[in-house]
């Protein structure tokens, strides 16, 4: 049964991905309600569960009790922060959508700043920029600096510096995002390279509120990668380039060989065979390597599968369970 309340276009959508915030939940709430309430617009809160494995969902179910336009869906398993945020974004319904984490690093205050500079300058991306990110950890920001400045060459100059998934988004745009066929999206990347007319508000990057981070190192490798074969094939190119500078370096290892036979010097040749065999090796290897990300990214989109299942939305129907799984 849907419920009564549901409201089929609120002004505003706030979509937060989440994966075993139970305890940064509350305190998310707490200080978003009423900045929502604020604003005097309608509005939902769509709160995706990324599959999580602590009381996230039942805290929701909880919370939402005394605040209807919290809306939870839950996803059958995680599949990461960028997928739970498709998610979030087929299921928003808001005129202006907005995707913030949960854990109050980005500030929720800053929500109506953007709001309002995207209806008086007509703007379709309101950026939330981190001016800084002191509190994050130095792994963190050092990271994270490498993996901007390479974007930047990847995406182009238009690419915020710093500009992370905290923004302001319009219909227009997060339909657009949502016809997009990618496997893999890199939203932050996606969003620039659309050419939407832009905005920034700038912020102070806060500490995590609870908990711990659910980035670990391997998930960022994981977005890394997605950014980069999301973006370019350079990858491809460099791969190309390391078999021409080894086909370069054994050219110049047959020239002295030729010239060392020639000259009667019988060399015994066992180091620099042994070198140019495992060069090569080594370069087919990098290329294969290569070739086999994107053939497996080529496969993944061929094969078409969801990159998420809904396991249930409280707008379409109350759960009949609210055990976490
Ligand atoms: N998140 C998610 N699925 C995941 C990992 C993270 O939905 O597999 C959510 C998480 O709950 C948070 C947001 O993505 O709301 C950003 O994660 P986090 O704050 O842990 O990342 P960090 O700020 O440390 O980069
Ligand atoms: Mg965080």
């Amino acid at each position: 049964m849907r419920p009564d309340f549901v409201l089929d276009s609120p002004t505003l959508s706030v979509v937060t991905p989440m994966y075993n915030e139970r305890e940064a939940v509350d305190h998310f709430v707490a200080r978003l309600r009423p900045v929502l309430d604020g604003l005097g617009v309608t509005y939902e809160v769509v709160a995706v569960d990324d599959g999580s494995r602590d009381a996230t969902v039942a805290r929701l179910l909880e919370l939402r009790q005394d605040w209807p336009a919290l809306r939870v869906v839950k996803l059958r398993r995680n599949v990461g922060h960028q997928s739970a945020l498709a998610a979030g974004l087929r299921s928003a319904k808001g005129d202006y959508i907005v995707s913030i984490d949960a854990d109050l690093q980005d500030p929720p205050e800053a929500i109506g700043e953007m709001l309002e500079k995207a209806r008086t300058e007509d703007l379709d991306v309101v950026y939330g920029v981190r001016s800084d990110r002191s509190t994050d950890t130095v792994f963190k920001r050092n990271t994270a600096g490498v993996y901007y400045w390479l974007m930047r060459r990847l995406v182009g100059p238009h690419l915020s510096d710093q500009a992370g998934d905290f923004r302001l988004m319009s219909r227009v745009v997060v339909d657009t995002l949502n016809d997009l066929p990618e496997q893999q999206p890199v939203y932050r990347l996606i969003v620039p390279s659309l050419g939407f007319a832009s905005g920034e508000v700038t912020y102070v990057r806060a500490e995590r509120v609870a908990g711990e981070t659910k980035y670990p190192l391997t998930k960022m490798i994981k977005l890394s990668v997605d950014s980069v074969t999301n973006f370019s094939a350079a990858p491809l190119r460099v791969a190309t380039w390391l078999g021409v500078v080894a086909f370069m370096v054994c050219l110049g290892l047959i020239v002295s060989g030729v010239a060392a036979w020639g000259f009667g010097v019988t060399v015994p040749g066992w180091t620099s065979l042994y070198i140019a065999v495992l060069l090569l090796g080594a370069v087919q290897l990098i290329c294969l390597g290569l070739l086999g990300e994107y053939v497996g990214r080529i496969y993944a989109a061929t094969q078409n599968r969801p990159r998420f299942l809904v396991a249930f939305d409280t707008d379409e129907q109350e759960p009949m369970t609210t055990k976490p799984e």
